[in-house]
C-alpha cells in the first residue's frame, strides 16, 4: 500500500512540474531546477533564437533570500521574462529584489522589462559598459535582431538597461545573500561579469562558458581573454558553475570541457601560424582532431570562424 502511495504521488508530481513547466512544443519543457542550496537554475533550449524558441535560449539563475529573489540573466524578450516569472512563482512566491546582467548580448537581458513592470523598486546590475552599451546603439540591435529572428515573437520588447554598475572585486549584498563580482576582461564580450554567490559558492559564468554548445565570438571578444577569464574561474574552486548555455554542474561539466576547446583552438592555430598556413588550411588540416565537439550544437557554423577569430588575434600578438 505504501508503495502504491509513493508511486502514486511521485507519478503525480512528475506529472504537474511537466504540465506546469513552459511548453515550447518540440523545443522543450523549460522549469527551474535547484542546483545548490537555495539556487535554481532554468536550462534554455540550446538552439539559436527562432520563432519556435520565442528567443528564450540562455540559462536564467535564481537565487531565493529571506524577502525575496534576485535573478541572474532573465532572458531574451518582454515576451520570455512573462514566462520565466511564471516558472519563478512556482518556485517562491517573494518578490524580485535584484537582477544582475552578465553582458551586453541581449538573450541574457531583453527580459529585464517583464520583472521591472511587475516589481519596479527591483535594482539591476551590470558592467558599466554594458549599461552604456545597452542604452546606446546596441540596446536597439539587439531588439530589433530578437524581433526578427523570432519573426515578430517579442515585438513587445523594449530596452531596460541595468542602472546600477559593478565590476571587477565589488561585493553586493541583497537581504543575506551575498554576491562578488569578477570582471576579467575582454574576455566572451568586453562587458563580462562573472557573479559569485558567496553563500552556495556558486559562480554565475555568463557566457565566458558553454556545454555542449558553441556560440560566436563578437568584434568585442577575446578568445585568448576567454582561456584567462576560465582559468581564474576555476581557480576560485566553486562547488557549482553555471555556464550561459548548456548544463550546471562541477567544473568538470560546465568549465573544463568548453575551456579545453578553447585552448585546442589555440594551440593548433599557433602550429599553423608558425608553419606559415592561413587560417582556412589549418581548418581543414586539424578538424579531425575537434571530433568530440562535433556533437556539440553550432559547431558546424562556429568552427571555421573560431580559427578565424584566433588566427587575427594571434597574429595581432605576434606583431
Ligand atoms: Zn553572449
Amino acid at each position: 500500500m505504501f508503495k502504491i502511495c509513493t508511486l502514486v504521488i511521485s507519478v503525480f508530481f512528475m506529472a504537474s512540474t511537466e504540465i506546469y513547466a513552459w511548453d515550447l512544443g518540440e523545443e522543450g519543457k523549460f522549469h527551474f531546477e535547484k542546483v545548490n542550496q537555495n539556487v535554481y537554475v532554468m536550462h534554455g533550449p540550446l538552439s539559436e533564437p527562432s520563432a519556435a524558441n520565442q528567443g528564450f535560449m540562455n540559462n536564467p539563475g535564481l537565487v531565493v533570500s529571506d524577502k525575496g529573489l534576485i535573478v541572474i540573466d532573465p532572458g531574451s524578450a518582454y515576451e520570455v521574462g512573462i514566462e520565466v516569472l511564471k516558472e519563478i512563482e512556482k518556485i517562491s512566491d517573494k518578490p524580485v529584489l535584484a537582477i544582475f546582467n552578465t553582458h551586453i548580448h541581449g538573450d541574457h537581458w531583453l527580459a529585464n522589462q517583464a520583472i521591472k513592470e511587475k516589481y519596479p523598486d527591483v535594482k539591476i546590475y551590470g558592467h558599466p559598459d554594458m549599461i552604456t552599451q545597452a542604452n546606446g546603439e546596441q540596446g536597439l540591435i539587439w531588439v530589433d535582431l530578437m524581433a526578427r529572428l523570432t519573426e515578430g515573437k517579442t515585438k513587445e520588447t523594449k530596452v531596460v538597461a541595468p542602472e546600477f554598475a559593478v565590476d571587477q572585486g565589488d561585493a553586493i549584498d541583497v537581504d543575506g545573500q551575498h554576491f562578488r563580482i569578477h570582471s576579467m576582461i575582454p574576455a566572451h564580450t568586453n562587458t563580462d561579469i562573472m557573479i559569485e554567490h558567496i553563500n552556495s559558492k556558486t559562480l554565475f559564468l555568463g557566457d565566458n562558458s558553454f556545454y555542449q554548445r558553441l556560440g560566436r565570438f563578437d568584434d568585442s571578444s577575446s578568445m585568448l581573454g576567454n582561456i584567462k577569464a576560465l582559468e581564474y574561474a576555476l581557480e576560485l574552486n566553486m562547488n557549482t558553475y553555471v555556464p550561459g548555455h548548456g548544463l550546471t554542474g562541477t567544473s568538470d561539466i560546465a568549465i573544463t570541457p568548453f575551456l579545453n576547446y578553447v585552448i585546442r583552438v589555440k594551440d593548433v592555430v599557433q602550429t599553423g601560424f608558425d608553419d606559415d598556413l592561413q587560417d582556412f588550411e589549418i581548418k581543414e588540416k586539424v578538424i579531425d582532431q575537434f571530433s568530440d565537439y562535433k556533437s556539440w550544437e553550432g559547431f558546424e557554423t562556429n568552427f571555421g570562424k573560431h580559427i578565424n577569430n584566433m588566427y587575427l588575434e594571434i597574429e595581432k600578438t605576434a606583431w
